[in-house]
This record gives C-alpha cells, structure tokens and sequence, in this order.
C-alpha cells in the first residue's frame, strides 16, 4: 500500500510506502513524519500512486473519482 502525501513545507505530493515512519522531501530536503502530514490519497502500487499524483496536480476529476476523491476535497 502506498500513501500520497502533501509536503506541510512546500506543498508538493509526494509518494510515501504505507508503513514507513519519514519520508524525505526530494523538493525541499525536509525529512515529514507521516503521522503528522496530511495523506490525500492511497493506492496499491507506485504506478497507480503516480497517476494519482499526476491527476492531483491537473485536478483530474476523472481519475479521482475512480479513486473515491472528489475535487471539493481540496
Ligand atoms: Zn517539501
């Protein structure tokens, strides 16, 4: 399982490996503590995670609402 996450620094989404504790910004350096940072999204495998990414960064309606995630989430 894969978390996607928002940076609390500089507001990117990042891909974290559910189950792990920190994961490091590559954008800002800033090491996250996930129990802390805000999680938008999950999904089963880094390929799956990426669309969600990417879909998040366009607000592709389409793709989130397969996703259960709707844009008035936000
Ligand atoms: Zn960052």
């Amino acid at each position: 399982m894969y978390v996607v996450i928002v940076c609390s620094r500089c507001g990117h989404y990042l891909l974290a490996k559910g189950g792990s504790k920190t994961r490091q910004c590559p954008y800002c350096q800033i090491r996250l503590r996930l129990a802390k940072v805000k999680k938008v999204a999950s999904a089963k495998s880094p390929k799956e995670a990426s669309a969600l990414i990417r879909a998040l960064k366009q607000r592709r309606s389409e793709v989130l609402s397969d996703h259960g995630i709707s844009d008035t989430d936000f």
